[in-house]
């Protein structure tokens, strides 16, 4: 009795079933001895143990490298793991980092504790100022340049090709996050990026329930890295949220998509509305010839705008919001109001945050694919600004 709990009889599936299965054995074992787990998250190859290798992850890395128009991706357990991963294998010890200014919060943690551990020297140059980020990188030679394809929270966009160029000139790489536009809209890799690095958490999950990330580039060499940092370190995906991921990607092209348009409409509209607004669709942004130029189907989903009444006229907003929520992640299909001087920059001063455009009154909108009516409705009332939907539609 005992023995039948423990091995009941398996169910052996003929037709290949239409959406991919969710594996989640631990091990997999057969009569052969000498399988090994295949080195790039092992399509055809044999599988021994999820933390190296497991076939629902694979699944999800085969789909990202085709996205990605990389060869080869490896799924971790975050964003972060991602960016760890990369960095760790991309950046020989003591060597050189040039890192973007305009850095997400924990990445700015993560090169900050290595620099200070001795592991990297860091410099920082501004990346919406191409002509200083590329005599940086003439100047002072680094391994690694590291910077966000659009930055948070002002959407600075990265020239990608041109800073491939400059770095590729010093003999040094390039790794991009791509977070905030996601594979649908800008494949760093394919614009001679040599790895992208995504927060899977965020659009491609698409739904607030995924933590994931991937990177992904060309040189097998920095594939091999990434898995053993992957194996060494414990940075293994679980399997649901690989195999959700995956299922978000289903729907990433009609999700963004709309995203976008109803982003488009906002950003005009808080514009019309006589608002400071940083949305790279729009021509005012520094960066819009750049994102017109390198994005693919338009110009994201986040959107920040500038209150001038400061901190009370965002309270006021965060009282009043009734559609939109209030919370620290993107990309998701519920619209959501960010304010970066509590969240994503309170590691910062203000007047660090000012320094970098970032004032008492800026909000960060993750655009949902909510109706637009109700969104601008929400937001509007919220933010004290006129209706006006004639104006701008
Ligand atoms: N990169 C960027 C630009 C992000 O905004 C985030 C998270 O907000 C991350 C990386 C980290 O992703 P995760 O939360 O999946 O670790």
């Amino acid at each position: 009795m005992l023995t039948r709990l423990v091995h009941p009889p398996q169910v052996e599936v003929v037709d290949p079933p239409t959406v991919p299965p969710l594996y989640t054995s631990t091990t997999y074992g057969g009569e052969a001895l000498d399988r090994i787990d295949g080195i790039l998250g092992g399509r055809e190859a044999g599988f021994q143990y999820s933390r190296q290798g497991n076939p629902t992850v694979a699944a999800l890395e085969g789909a990202l490298a085709d996205l990605e128009e990389a060869s080869w991706a490896v799924v971790v357990a975050s964003g972060m793991a991602a960016i760890a991963a990369a960095l760790e294998a991309a950046v020989p010890p003591g060597a050189l980092v040039l890192a973007a200014q305009e850095l997400y919060g924990a990445t700015d943690g993560l090169l900050s504790t290595w620099r200070d551990r001795g592991r990297i020297t860091l410099r920082r140059a501004p990346v919406g100022n191409l002509d200083e980020f590329s005599a940086a990188i003439q100047a002072q030679r680094p391994a690694v340049v590291f910077v966000e394809s659009a930055s948070n929270p002002l959407l600075r966009a990265a020239d990608v090709p041109a800073l491939a160029d400059a770095v590729h000139r010093v003999q040094g790489r390039l790794v991009v996050d791509n977070t905030f536009l996601s594979p649908l809209v800008l494949a760093p890799v394919a614009l001679g990026a040599d790895v992208v690095v995504e927060s899977l958490t965020k659009f491609v999950g698409g739904h607030g329930d995924v933590t994931a990330g991937v990177v992904a580039g060309v040189d097998p060499d920095l594939a091999r890295a990434v898995l053993a940092y992957r194996t060494h370190q414990g940075a293994a995906a679980s399997p649901f949220d690989a195999w959700l991921a995956a299922r978000g990607l289903k729907t990433l092209g009609l999700r963004v998509e709309r995203q976008m348009a109803t982003a488009s409409v906002l950003a005009r509209r808080l514009a019309a509305a006589g608002l400071l607004t940083w949305y790279p669709g729009l021509p005012s942004h520094p960066d819009h010839a750049t994102a017109a130029r390198l994005w693919r189907g338009g110009f994201g989903a986040l959107v920040s705008v500038d209150l001038p009444g400061g901190r009370s006229a965002v309270d006021a907003a965060w009282r009043a919001f009734r559609l939109w929520g209030r919370g620290t992640t993107l990309g998701d299909v519920e619209s959501l109001a960010l304010y970066p001087a509590v969240a994503s920059h309170r590691g910062l001063s203000a007047d660090e945050r000012l320094a970098r455009g970032i004032g008492p009154g800026l909000v960060r909108l993750s655009v949902g694919i909510e109706g637009v009516e109700d969104l601008w409705t929400d937001l509007a009332t919220a933010l004290g600004v006129p209706r006006r939907p004639d104006v701008v539609t």
